[in-house]
């Protein structure tokens, strides 16, 4: 009889996980189903586009269920609730999932309710998020009027996707400001809850210099308490304040509210205790966790979900036969940073090593820690690379799980820049 996995969650991990396994298995052997709310997949890194008029929403969502292969059966419901002792998944539909391995691809959510204010009067009119396709389209329009004045980027706290896409959004601002003449009479601030521009030491001290050298404003250990948007001021949790006319807000990220639903599955954030270099959930072993649903110390990125895939897939077969798994995943991620001006600068880094500069994946490969325009036409390319090679699950010419060592520098090779 086949064995069945469902997979929840229909994202960049559900359908790459979905897809590696469905051309591995034969049909008789392994059943697929994966259960997503809806059925518009959105290419999260084009969101940052969106704003500054280089994409537009409509251009990075596709339907969900054609990202599938043949033979995967598409639940288009909510999750309920799982039962991690009947191996049984409860759905918003009121049908229920029977499995045999469980896979969590469920992602973070964005709370910004859970913010005092944030949601009130000013709310997609003075405060934007650019984390939505909604909340992008709407920036956009706000931008496009903008005057001149005050814009504040706000992270209101860690974890959150991509963690440099605020920082990015602030060059990419400084880039538009400037092209539009109006920089001179704009003040660009960068908020966060960090003690610097990110969370690594070499790439914090390389993001906060250009961060000065842009003339970009950086306030750091600011724990946000409350968004005012009517009288455009965002107050920390100690008093202080931060004034702007536009603000641009990273809301807070949970775990898909159905974790909660579910007895010994999540922590208090909703997020699935998993083990970091396995991949198997310690909720139970029939349970693996791919991307942002886990409470892993990698960052919460579609390229580290990219790179968690091999180890998984594999660790679910290994499971399935009742092998030992292997604690193959190291933490790897891999992540383009926009800069402005046709530049972009490259970080990859894992568990144990921050980003250093040098050259991915060998000597002869991308700068690392440094811009350039080749970078930029890298983070334009993997558009084409997600839809095509990442979401069926082929691999990537010189892409793989493990973070190469070959190409990079010690700590101490101060990053030059390129012209
Ligand atoms: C603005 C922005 C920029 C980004 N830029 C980059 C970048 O440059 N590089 C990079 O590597 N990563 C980037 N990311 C992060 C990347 O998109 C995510 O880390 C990645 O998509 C995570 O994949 P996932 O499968 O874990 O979650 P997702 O792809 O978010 O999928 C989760 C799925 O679960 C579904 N779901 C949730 N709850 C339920 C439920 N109760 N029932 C049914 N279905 C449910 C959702 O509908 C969704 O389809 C960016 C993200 C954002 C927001």
């Amino acid at each position: 009889m086949a064995q069945h996995i469902v997979i929840l969650g229909g994202g960049t991990g559900g359908t790459l996980v979905a897809n590696r396994l469905r051309r591995q298995h034969r049909h008789d052997s392994l059943e697929i189903t994966v259960v997503d709310q809806d059925d518009r997949h959105v290419y999260q890194p084009g969101l940052l586009f969106v704003p500054f008029g280089l994409t537009h929403s409509e251009d990075i969502v596709r339907p969900r269920q054609r990202q599938l292969f043949d033979g995967i059966t598409f639940r288009r419901t909510a999750v309920d609730h799982v039962d991690i002792d009947a191996h049984e998944v409860h759905l918003a539909d009121g049908g229920c999932l029977r499995y045999d391995i469980l896979v969590v691809a469920t992602g973070a959510v964005l709370v910004p309710e859970e913010t005092e204010g944030l949601t009130g009067p000013g709310w997609m009119e003075r405060v934007f998020t650019f984390y939505t396709p909604e909340g992008a389209s709407a920036l956009g329009g706000a931008l496009a009027t903008f005057d001149g004045g005050r814009i504040v980027v706000n992270v209101v706290d860690m974890p959150i996707k991509c963690p440099v896409a605020p920082l990015e959004f602030c060059f990419l601002a400084d880039w538009y400001l400037r092209e539009r003449g109006i920089r001179d009479r704009t003040t660009l601030t960068y908020v966060t809850p960090l003690d610097g521009a990110f969370t690594k030491p070499v790439a914090s001290g390389q993001l906060g210099g250009m961060l000065e050298e842009r003339g970009i404003e950086l306030v750091t250990e600011f724990n946000t308490g409350e968004v005012d948007g009517a009288a455009g001021r965002l107050v920390s949790y100690d008093g202080r304040e931060v004034p702007f006319d536009l603000g641009v807000v990273i809301p807070l990220h949970g775990g898909a509210p159905y974790v909660h639903r579910s007895p010994g599955l999540g922590d208090e954030l909703g997020f699935v205790p998993t083990d970091e270099h396995t991949l198997q959930s310690k909720a139970s072993p029939d349970v693996f966790v791919i991307g942002d649903a886990s409470n892993v110390a990698a960052s919460k990125a579609g390229s580290v979900t990219h790179f968690e895939g091999e180890t998984l897939v594999a660790n679910i077969e290994r499971h399935l036969v009742g092998e030992p798994l292997e604690a193959g995943f190291d933490g790897h991620a891999n992540c383009f940073i926009e800069t402005g001006f046709h530049k972009a600068m490259l970080i990859d880094f894992n568990y144990d090593t921050e980003p250093l500069p040098g050259h991915y994946p060998s000597a002869v490969g991308l700068p690392l820690l440094k811009e350039s325009r080749l970078n930029h036409l890298g983070k334009l390319m993997f558009q084409w690379f997600y839809w095509h090679s990442l979401l069926p699950g082929r691999d990537i010419p010189g892409i793989h799980g493990d973070m190469p060592t070959s190409g990079k520098h010690p700590v101490s090779t101060a990053p030059e820049k390129e012209s």
